[in-house]
């Protein structure tokens, strides 16, 4: 499966909607429905994905920082990856 070989393209409003969807998903606080219809847009959908990994790095780092203190090298690369991702998706 590549990006451009998409059968049914998921809309960017769509995708929007899911971004939301997503940090509440990796909060855990979606029901099993609404759990399901995330995980299968996330299968279907490349940007959506890389922003839910992301989504998922930035809150293992933020939540390790409560302990220790994030390198700062660290953390700009992180912002620096979102503004990638978010650039592409803004793009696509
Ligand atoms: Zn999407």
């Amino acid at each position: 499966m590549t990006t451009h070989d998409h059968g049914s393209d998921p809309s960017a409003s769509d995708c929007a909607d899911f971004l939301e969807q997503i940090v509440y998903f990796i909060d855990n606080e979606l029901d099993a429905a609404d759990c399901a219809v995330v995980r299968a847009h996330l299968d279907s959908c490349n940007p959506c994905l890389e922003r839910y990994d992301l989504q998922r790095t930035v809150k293992s780092i933020v939540a390790r920082s409560c302990s220790e203190a994030a390198p700062d090298e660290l953390r700009q690369r992180v912002l620096l990856r979102i503004r990638e991702v978010q650039v592409r998706i803004t793009d696509a």
